[in-house]
């Protein structure tokens, strides 16, 4: 039975057969599907063409870490564009907004030190920048054939050709030509999902390494250039990994001379309860992917961070070759700098880790008190990032026919109780603004609660 299809037909939302293509959307253009259309924001809400009030629960798209309309960011974006809208960074000419940006980057991350950080507009940009960093460094240090990446199934690291290769999700690669060649896949550390019986976490994490340790060997160690990884995996369905999971995965990338880079695009700046994911699972990266809540969502602002051993071999390079001859018009865009600076501001001024430690408690066992449900495989999260995977018999391997569409049919609840979930198959997944009040909280939960009942 399908279950969900009727339910947008009858919420008639004026705007059926719109004009865009839109991202990551299906059937466009067809009678049936009618889009959400979203007006304005206010706090920890986002607000619909007819008036009608949401709970943001995905934070935007994982990125809106101070809510809607912070007058600070406002008056920081409008500040800029009065006295200077756009200048590049290209050939030696710059901004100050971005020059300062980079050095609050730098500063801000201190699992290990950073040495240079280059900008970009996405989270997407940032990774395939990574890529061309990688191929850069391993040709400026003669050896040409030390090219592969290796990511893992179920990541999500963009949807530009590369980072999209770099995902480890079907639907991002089917009909698609991708992942590009170059581009390998291990294993996600989901251990609910993928532990066999009797295996302990411990050696779940065991297995996971040598799986890694063996693809690098039959491949060739002198082949793979670098390993990417989100600390916690988000659109893939929010994994944290296992306690000793990453340190494990360094141990082996580190043995073959392999380049570690943590996309921190989600984890970054709070979620999870430290500054970057990286502190949290003690990761040493040698680049680091940020984005999102760089600004706050409030401009598109992406930057990679890249270390002292990998920035010095690229600089010297550069200074032989002349030009580095990568960037994007709007890299360091000053308008999106003043903004990302004055959200990092915020953070500091308002201890902003302090206050994702202290709501995101009550956030997590609120969530976690729904665990019996007879159609709830799995609930998890950590910080202020939650997912729910909805399966029969509370095992990972009695999923629901696809045809039902339960993660449709709840995330629909939730649009009707007033609250916007992400959903991805049979997977829910949430990440709140940190402004979130105690208060809204209990209504995140209450209405949590109401779309399941209405779901079971
Ligand atoms: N990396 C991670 C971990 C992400 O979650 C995302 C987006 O959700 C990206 C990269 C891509 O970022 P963008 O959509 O800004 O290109």
């Amino acid at each position: 039975q399908v279950r969900w299809s009727s339910i947008s037909s009858t919420d008639i939302r004026g705007y059926k057969g719109h004009d865009m293509l839109a991202p990551f959307t299906a059937g466009w253009q067809t009678t049936d599907v009618d889009p959400l259309v979203i007006q304005k924001s206010e706090g920890s809400y986002v607000y619909d063409i007819n008036g009608k009030k949401y709970l943001d629960a995905l934070a935007g798209l994982w990125c809106t870490a101070l809510g809607g309309n912070e007058p600070r960011l406002v008056a920081a974006a409008t500040k800029q564009l009065i006295e200077l809208p756009f200048y590049h960074s290209f050939w030696n000419r710059t901004t100050k907004p971005s020059l300062d940006l980079a050095k609050e980057l730098l500063d801000l991350f201190t699992t290990n030190k950073m040495a240079k950080a280059f900008f970009t507009n996405s989270g997407s940009e940032a990774n395939d920048t990574q890529v061309k960093l990688v191929w850069y460094y391993n040709n400026a240090l003669g050896r040409p054939d030390k090219k592969k990446f290796i990511a893992r199934t179920k990541s999500y690291h963009g949807s530009t050709l590369i980072s999209a290769s770099l995902s480890g999700l079907p639907a991002l690669h089917q009909k698609f030509d991708l992942p590009a060649p170059f581009v390998l896949h291990t294993d996600c550390p989901h251990y609910w999902r993928y532990h066999l019986p009797g295996e302990t976490e411990e050696e779940f994490s065991t297995r996971l390494a040598n799986n890694l340790e063996n693809l690098i060997l039959k491949e060739g160690p002198e082949t793979i250039a670098a390993f990417i990884a989100e600390p916690v995996m988000g659109a893939g369905g929010v994994i944290p990994p296992p306690a000793t999971y990453f340190d494990k995965i360094q141990a082996v990338v580190k043995k073959y001379d392999i380049l570690f880079i943590a996309d921190e695009v989600i984890c970054g700046f709070g979620r999870l309860g430290t500054m970057f994911g990286c502190e949290k699972y003690n990761i040493k990266p040698d680049l680091v992917s940020v984005a999102k809540a760089l600004s706050s969502g409030y401009m598109p602002i992406g930057a990679v961070l890249v270390s002292p051993e990998v920035s010095d071999v690229i600089v010297s390079q550069s200074n032989k070759l002349g030009t580095f001859s990568h960037g994007f018009t709007y890299s360091g865009h000053p308008v999106s700098c003043a903004v990302a600076l004055e959200t990092l501001k915020i953070y500091k001024e308002r201890n902003i880790i302090e206050q994702v430690n202290r709501i995101s408690p009550k956030f997590q066992e609120g969530l976690k008190a729904f665990s019996d449900s007879p159609i709830i495989g799995e609930i998890r999260g950590t910080g202020l990032l939650h997912g729910t995977e909805f399966t029969d018999n509370k095992s990972p391997n009695d999923p629901f026919p696809p045809e039902w569409g339960i993660g449709a049919y709840f995330g629909a609840q939730c649009e009707k109780h007033g609250m916007l979930v992400r959903v991805a198959g049979d997977n829910i997944m949430m990440s709140p603004p940190y402004i979130l009040s105690l208060e809204e909280i209990d209504e995140l939960i209450v209405k949590y609660g109401k779309a399941l009942k209405d779901t079971e």
